[in-house]
């Protein structure tokens, strides 16, 4: 009878270990994460190496690297954490763990299996439309849009948000390092316990899903939303009946 191969011990795992991040299938979230800037790129989400995706598969969160190209993005440039420990498992040479990294924790911690960071102008200037009529503490509030029905209705609940269902999405003030937006998004999902999506002053959103197919949908329909919402002021439509 064989005996079972041995189990590499962790610290044998080399810090470049490519085998974390090469695969064939189209599916594998290095692959994924490769895919979905190159789009979010094409979008103008991520320009000027802004923003970012990131997802958790199992025990390990794929990450992609600070001040990189997102068109250009490769599987080997990719960090890869354990998720338990916080450790990295794989770290590329010559390139930094972005600054996203704890927002991105933050959501993983509410059960997310991946986050979206944009720096759209929609999701900027709806910041700054919430501040001139609500202020500081207002959330961007909307209602009675198809698109609505992208959002799902919270954590542990069953469907979308329905037509008549009015979005909440809170706004939480930029910082001058993005690792310092951590506590006030944290603050801000607990705050609102069914959001999926945290806007930053000035900056951009950060949405996150169970899934990379959920999340994404749901960031394209906020994006969407944001974008009719701007355009409504312009109008001098209200976004809310009441
Ligand atoms: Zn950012």
């Amino acid at each position: 009878m064989a005996s079972e191969p041995p189990k590499p011990a962790e610290n044998l795992i080399p810090s470049d270990s490519n085998a974390l991040v090469q695969s064939t299938n189209p599916l594998h979230p290095a692959n994924l994460i490769c895919e979905l800037c190159r789009g979010f790129y094409n979008l103008g989400w991520v320009t000027g190496t802004g923003g970012g995706t990131s997802i958790r598969h199992h025990e390990h969160i794929y990450l992609a690297p600070s001040g990189v190209q997102k068109e250009r993005l490769q599987p080997t440039d990719l960090f890869v954490m354990d998720y338990a420990t916080r450790s990295y498992i794989r770290t590329p040479t010559a390139l930094k763990p972005s600054q996203c990294t704890p927002l991105f924790l933050a959501a993983f911690d509410k059960g997310a299996g991946c986050c979206i960071h944009t720096h759209s102008q929609w999701a900027v200037l709806v910041t700054l439309l919430v501040e001139k009529a609500s202020g500081k503490e207002g959330c961007f509030e909307i209602e009675m849009l198809e698109q609505i029905k992208g959002i799902a209705r919270g954590r542990g609940k069953t469907g979308s948000l329905g037509y008549f269902d009015r979005l909440v999405v809170p706004v939480i003030e930029n910082t001058a390092h993005e690792e310092d937006l951590t506590e006030s998004l944290e603050a801000a999902m607990e705050k609102y316990p069914d959001t999926y999506a945290v806007l930053v002053r000035r900056h951009g959103v950060y949405v996150w899903g169970d899934n990379w197919h959920k999340a994404k949908t749901m960031c394209e329909s906020l994006d969407y939303i944001f974008q009719l919402a701007v355009e409504m002021h312009k109008l001098g439509l209200p976004w809310t009946a009441s």
